[in-house]
């Protein structure tokens, strides 16, 4: 049977140096874990052929669909503050490019498929987990409604990879809306090439900010655009309590999508020092210093774009800072209002920040769950019972003091206790990917070949707004014996 891919590729169409074309490396006996039939229909491919022995080959790299141009992208990046002028695609292969049912292009790539130009000592690979943990979690933000790559699939290879010890290795179909990254203009600029920064921010504007076209200044309007976009971004983050670990500039997209999951977490118990990757021994990236690492990052953004801005250095510098400027009032604005409506506040009154944040300090000292405290704020918003978010907190002192403010505050505003419930569940997630549940996943998946808690897991979080009675094992947070305290890049 012919697996057909509509592909339409727009990047393989740029100049030479922007990438190395590169097919992926045949594997020994691909398997179809998972395919994601919703995601392909969204992208007008036919799941019934993904799903056949032809399909399951092309997904595993083991065979190169009608139409595609497989291509390693270059790119480089600031890693943990140290620049590496070349890094690119070292174990991903973008396939091709599609145009989804909505008229959005969306990029397909395989991300394990084997060695390219930029693998530098790295085998090209993926094992098993990592590639279980990036279908998760990428798939649990999107239905949490935060912007995202996304998972088409998931095939195990019928190799092993070596890391610590031999694993099952994988291949992860990967969907974005691009896979171009801060680093990807980092390495032009770092090669003094301005030409090619212009092709590529023109590029990146004609497919991720076409309503700038016409402007004006259209690399001003990109660099706010981008601003924008990823102070959205991160007040979402925030919002859900979700940490990302590795907040390089080779893992931030110009189009605002997370990417590149690799020892990401949603915390458990609140505490904004949390730091989730083994090799962030000093806090970069953690929870609350996300915000300050995206804005760093986003200079390093402006940075590449300062030729393209004015030819007098002073000037381009002023006006980029002028940008960068905005990022925190765009930020504070996200997040601010997403406190709001996580608190059940429809308007806005002076004293609401300092409500929210004796909330998190209370969260803080009493140990509280983040995403059961607000599911359970929300539940009581609709009477007048907060015993069942009391109990989250070992302390409840601070607790104490404040639910009666919180209380007070409600009665300020002109919504019906249904209508503030209502619109408080459809923030507060009852359901993320808690650590806990998706090691014992990769477990049951890497040593019993058992992936059914894997599906089960999947189905859970692709509603995470709604009370799931059967599974409400699935919102608690982890025991004791069960907590996981760091995830390792897992490559
Ligand atoms: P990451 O930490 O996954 O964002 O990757 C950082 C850089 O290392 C990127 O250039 C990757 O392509 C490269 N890389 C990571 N793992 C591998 C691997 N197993 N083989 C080759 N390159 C890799
Ligand atoms: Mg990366």
């Amino acid at each position: 049977m012919t697996v057909h891919f509509p592909f339409q590729n727009s990047y393989a169409a740029l100049p030479d140096n922007f990438f190395a074309r590169v097919a992926p490396t045949p594997v020994a006996a691909p398997r179809l874990i998972k395919l994601n039939r919703t995601l392909a229909e969204e992208l007008q491919l036919d799941p019934k052929e993904l799903e056949t022995p032809e399909g399951t080959e092309i997904l595993a790299g083991k065979s190169v669909p009608e139409g595609a141009d497989p291509i390693a992208m270059a790119y480089a990046g600031h890693q943990f503050g140290h620049f590496v002028p070349q890094l690119g695609d070292g174990r991903a292969i973008l396939l091709g490019e599609v145009v989804d049912k909505n008229g959005i292009r969306r990029d397909i790539q395989l991300k394990g498929s084997g060695p390219t130009p930029f693998s530098r000592r790295g085998d090209g690979r993926a094992a098993l987990g990592p590639v279980l943990r990036e279908y998760i979690v990428s798939e649990a933000m999107y239905a949490m409604g935060i912007p995202t790559t996304r998972s088409l699939a998931a095939v195990m290879t019928g190799e092993a990879v070596y890391r610590e010890g031999a694993l099952p290795g994988a291949v992860l179909t990967r969907v974005a809306s691009s896979h171009i990254r801060v680093g990807t203009f980092q390495y032009f600029a770092a090669r003094r090439d301005s030409e090619a920064v212009r092709q590529l921010a023109d590029h990146v504007i004609a497919r991720h900010y076409p309503e700038i076209g016409a402007a004006e200044r259209p690399y001003h309007a990109l660099l706010d655009a981008v601003i924008t976009r990823q102070a959205r971004l991160i007040a979402q983050w925030l919002l859900v309590g979700f940490i990302h670990g590795v907040m390089n500039t080779d893992n931030t997209s110009v189009a605002g999508e997370t990417i590149d999951y690799g020892p990401c977490a949603f915390m458990d118990a609140y505490d904004p020092k949390q730091v989730f990757s083994s090799i962030d021994e000093f806090g970069r990236y953690a929870f609350a210093n996300q915000p300050r690492i995206g804005l760093w990052n986003l200079t390093r953004f402006a940075e590449c774009l300062l030729p393209l801005l004015d030819d007098d250095k002073d000037t381009a510098i002023k006006q980029a800072e002028a940008a960068l400027d905005g990022f925190a009032e765009q930020f504070t604005a996200a997040h601010q209002a997403g406190l709001r409506r996580k608190l059940g506040l429809s308007t806005e009154r002076e004293g609401d920040q300092q409500l929210a944040q004796a909330l998190f300090d209370a969260m803080t000292a009493g140990q509280a769950d983040f995403t059961l405290t607000f599911r359970r704020l929300s539940d009581a918003a609709g009477d007048s019972d907060d015993s069942k978010v009391r109990a989250l907190f070992q302390d409840p002192a601070g607790f104490d003091e404040w639910a009666p403010r919180w209380r007070q505050r409600l009665a300020e505003e002109r919504q019906t206790p249904d209508e503030r419930q209502a619109a408080m569940r459809g923030v507060n997630p009852a359901f993320i990917p808690r650590n806990h549940r998706i090691e014992a996943v990769i477990a049951a998946a890497v040593r019993d070949n058992d992936f059914a808690p894997f599906e089960e897991l999947i189905a859970v979080l692709a509603k995470p707004y709604e009370d799931q009675p059967a599974y409400a094992a699935y919102a608690e947070p982890p025991q004791p014996e069960e907590r996981v305290l760091q995830t390792f890049c897992g490559t």
